[in-house]
């Protein structure tokens, strides 16, 4: 797992919490590892200031404790939100948004596999129309993962028209989840969300939508948080999905996110393969994070 996580503290850390004693220096080598990782100026403050004031009111100077005082308050911010999928629908439908090359069809290949590994009955709807590589990708990724997928007929064809045809497919079939892949084409923004709000009333006519999933790349940091602002202001997303965790991404961006736009993580991803995709468990996070 070491290795899968390089945005896990523990190596920065590890001198300081085999230390005997905690002192000036600790609190220092703590700055600084939360600063690398991106957690910025203010959290880290207010992290160190935390467990400052905790260290003294246990009168404790085991770093033992330090460190789990730190799991625990890393916890405990990012617990603010519920990451519990909300799938009780049937059919539950799922839109997946974001900005292309963000990891968004293979994140819906991986969701597939996830739900069928959960015995959950799965079709796809390949409503990026306009990129037929991009339907194909998405065909295969399904196959693998067991799951139906209906695409469109032809390049082009109306998105809206093939999430319609998903959910009826899905209805016919008695289909427990439907995943809608949706454009992420950044330069038509105003068209891009007038074609996600298109193909919600179309959807909503048939069944509730139950998730709205945001896909953002770690990779790409704030940057990518802004990129993806559009979807945030209008196409009510109600959880994001981290992509790329397993490359140079930095925990605090993972909090930072969460805090930023009040949106729950619900899933992460930490790798290209199909099984590489996991529900957020906040307690499991800290405990990678900080060891
Ligand atoms: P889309 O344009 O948003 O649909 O993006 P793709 O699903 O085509 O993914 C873009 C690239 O990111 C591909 O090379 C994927 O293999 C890669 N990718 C997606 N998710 C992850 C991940 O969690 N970890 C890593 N390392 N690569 C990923």
């Amino acid at each position: 797992m070491a290795d899968r996580t390089p945005w896990s503290l523990s190596g920065a850390l590890r001198g300081m919490f085999q230390k005997r004693t905690i002192d000036d220096e600790t609190w220092d080598d703590l700055e600084t590892a939360l600063l690398k990782a991106d957690f910025g100026p203010t959290v880290t403050e207010q992290v160190v200031d935390e467990l400052r004031a905790n260290v003294q009111r246990y009168n404790t100077t085991d770093p033992k404790d330090l460190q789990r005082m730190l799991r625990e308050a890393m916890e405990e911010r990012l617990s603010k939100y519920d990451p519990t999928l909300k799938l009780t629908e049937r059919p539950a439908v799922v839109l997946v948004v974001g900005v292309n090359g963000v990891g968004k069809t293979t994140t819906i290949g991986k969701f597939a596999k996830f739900l069928k590994t959960y015995q959950r009955t799965v079709v796809v709807g390949a409503a990026d129309t306009f990129r037929a590589a991009a339907v194909e990708q998405l065909a295969t990724w399904a196959e693998r993962a067991g799951a139906d997928i209906v695409r469109p007929q032809h390049e082009g064809q109306d998105p809206a028209s093939v999430a319609f045809q998903t959910i009826e497919k899905a209805k016919a079939n008695g289909t427990e989840i439907v995943i809608i892949d949706t454009a992420g084409r950044l330069q038509t923004k105003g068209g891009l969300m007038d074609e996600l709000g298109k193909i919600r009333r179309v959807i909503e006519k048939q069944a509730p939508v139950s998730e709205v999933l945001l896909v953002l790349d770690a990779t790409t940091g704030q940057n990518g948080l802004a990129q993806a602002d559009a979807f945030i202001q209008h196409a009510g997303v109600t959880g994001l999905v981290i992509t790329k965790l397993d490359g140079s991404a930095k925990a605090g961006f993972v909090l930072a996110v969460q805090e930023k736009t009040g949106i729950p993580i619900k899933l992460i991803g930490q790798g290209e393969g199909i099984n590489d995709l996991t529900g957020f468990t906040p307690h499991v996070f800290a405990q990678n994070l900080v060891g």
